[in-house]
């Protein structure tokens, strides 16, 4: 695994008022729109292109298109939802697949609840939108079924990391393996405490999101 850490001026700025307790949900889910893009921008520095030629008005002119087949674009549910509208602004031509993933609050395991993805991955690129890289045990699960339907290479878009986080989602797939998995996020953190939550973190992503239910 590769990760790349965004410390943008303008993504550290957005991620200190997401953060903030007193920062009310619409802003949150606007702010988080926006730091979507700004990471999207960076995670797709490597996606795949081929050649073309274009006429000018006034001469051709070589230029790239994205490369066959589409990336797919996988918010994991619930959270990755808030990101998955500034995710498509930079790439409104791929396709979109949905993993519903909820965590136990007491063993902090997850366990799928919903999953649409194509069958067949082979040579596709991935994008996993999950905001909050925490245990890694969501990451590695999405990521399993990603692997086992061929997918080429994933790239995990995460407002924030934890250490612990990308330890384990290293172990799982280190570099040099397949998938080539990077992680792309805007901050690495200090710690996980003892409820599995991203210490300072921004609390539960979700609730903040989309209210607690
Ligand atoms: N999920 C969250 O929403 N927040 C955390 O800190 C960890 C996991």
């Amino acid at each position: 695994m590769r990760t790349l850490l965004v410390d943008h001026p303008l993504v550290t700025h957005k991620l200190t008022r997401l953060r903030q307790a007193s920062t009310g949900t619409a802003e949150f889910r606007a702010l988080a729109d926006e730091l979507v893009t700004l990471l999207a921008y960076e995670a797709t520095r490597e996606i795949r292109v081929t050649p073309v030629t274009v006429q000018t008005p006034l001469a051709p002119a070589q230029g790239v298109k994205l490369a066959s087949p589409r990336p797919l674009v996988v918010p994991v549910l619930r959270a990755g939802i808030g990101m998955l509208d500034g995710m498509s602004r930079l790439l409104p031509m791929a396709d979109v697949g949905f993993v519903g993933m909820a965590r136990n609050e007491d063993t902090l395991m997850a366990s799928t609840y919903a999953n649409r993805l194509p069958e067949d991955l082979t040579g596709r690129e991935v994008f996993l939108l999950d905001p909050m890289l925490a245990t890694g045990g969501t990451l590695v699960t999405v990521i399993e079924m990603l692997k086992s339907r061929g997918a080429s290479t994933v790239t995990a878009i995460c407002l924030l990391a934890a250490p612990e986080g990308l330890e384990r989602v290293d172990a799982a797939f280190p570099e040099g393996s397949s998938p080539d998995v990077r992680v792309v996020t805007g901050a690495v953190d200090a710690h996980l405490n003892d409820k599995g939550y991203i210490v300072p973190g921004l609390g539960d992503a979700g609730d903040r999101l989309f209210g607690a239910i």
